[in-house]
């Protein structure tokens, strides 16, 4: 968590207010300044901060025109806007919230209630995060999750596409996990399935790579501008890094360890496909390494 003052860029045409604000909120927060409209959009893309204060009536782009822009740029889109402004006008009020504002304060501002607004909003927004980041990963393995993944293909076929690049999917499942958990109980599973997740996300490279749970005892690997051969690289070293950790598995009937099988596949999009069809080849390939005898890998 990040626990430093939260930073608030004040944005207003009057030096009068920039102090005033700034010498009332620094105490709990880090206050920036802007005097124009453009000024301000410049510093909060160079360095978003987590909520701007923002006048409405400056000389050049007025305030209003400064939160349509922040909203439509996806980037800035979640940053906190609070008008503070001299229009104390229910129409001009209505027209700032309905252009994304979060709250809407009148001159002349008294600084407790302008301080307790930002906190406020401030914390909403901390909360909005977390639950943003949470939604993403996986509970139990810390890792990306399902929905995380399905997205992230959706984006990579996309852009792999518009390359004509190789993209290549890994989809590995732990053998025999259900005999594991019938053996060793499903607190131990649990475990297990952590280690797994870590060691693959541990064993892949690139920095564009996704290592994602794609189900109970699945996890998926996606490698961008990667070809088959780069991608049972890639596999090999998972098989061997699950390998390493030496998990005792004495029900398995492929040997005394925990093992995993993965099905390997790769494809340069196509126009008329769909990132289902890179799944679907790599779910073929995983069958072809079970039925094989598990503790393998199969391309497609
Ligand atoms: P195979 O070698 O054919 O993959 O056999 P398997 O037993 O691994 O496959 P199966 O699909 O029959 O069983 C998967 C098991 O994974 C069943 C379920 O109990 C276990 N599992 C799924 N999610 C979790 C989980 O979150 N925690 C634990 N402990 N076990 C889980
Ligand atoms: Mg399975
Ligand atoms: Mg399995």
């Amino acid at each position: 968590m990040n626990l430093e003052r939260p930073r608030v860029l004040v944005v207003d045409d009057a030096p009068s207010n920039l102090h005033i604000l700034c010498r009332g909120l620094g105490k709990e927060f880090q206050c920036e300044t802007a005097s124009n409209g453009l000024a301000a959009l410049e510093k909060i893309k160079a360095d978003p901060p987590d909520l701007v204060l923002l006048d409405i009536l400056m000389p050049g782009m007025d305030g209003y025109e400064v939160c349509r822009r922040l909203k439509a740029d996806k980037a800035t889109r979640s940053i906190p806007v609070i008008f503070l402004t001299a229009l104390d006008d229910a129409d001009e009020e209505a027209k700032g919230l309905e252009l994304g504002a979060v709250d809407y304060v009148t001159k002349p501002f008294r600084i407790p209630i302008v301080q307790a607004r930002v906190r406020n909003h401030v914390e909403m927004k901390r909360h909005r995060d977390l639950l943003e980041r949470h939604a993403l990963l996986d509970a139990l393995t810390g890792i990306p999750n399902r929905r995380n993944f399905d997205d992230a293909l959706v984006k990579e076929w996309r852009r792999s596409w518009r390359n004509g690049s190789s993209l290549a999917l890994i989809i590995a499942d732990i053998d025999y996990f259900k005999d594991y958990n019938d053996h060793y109980g499903h607190r131990a599973g649990d475990i297990c399935l952590r280690q797994v997740a870590q060691t693959i996300a541990a064993t892949v490279r690139r920095p564009s790579d996704i290592v994602a749970r794609y189900g109970g005892e699945e996890f998926a690997v996606i490698l961008p501008s990667t070809d088959v051969e780069g991608a049972l690289v890639v596999a090999h070293s998972i098989q061997d890094a699950v390998n390493g950790l030496n998990l005792p598995h004495t029900c398995s009937a492929v040997g005394d360890c925990l093992t995993v099988s993965q099905g390997v596949a790769a494809m340069i999009p196509d126009p008329n496909g769909e990132p289902h069809d890179l799944i679907e080849a790599a779910d073929k390939a995983l069958y072809k390494a079970k039925k094989a005898g598990r503790n393998r890998l199969a391309t497609a």
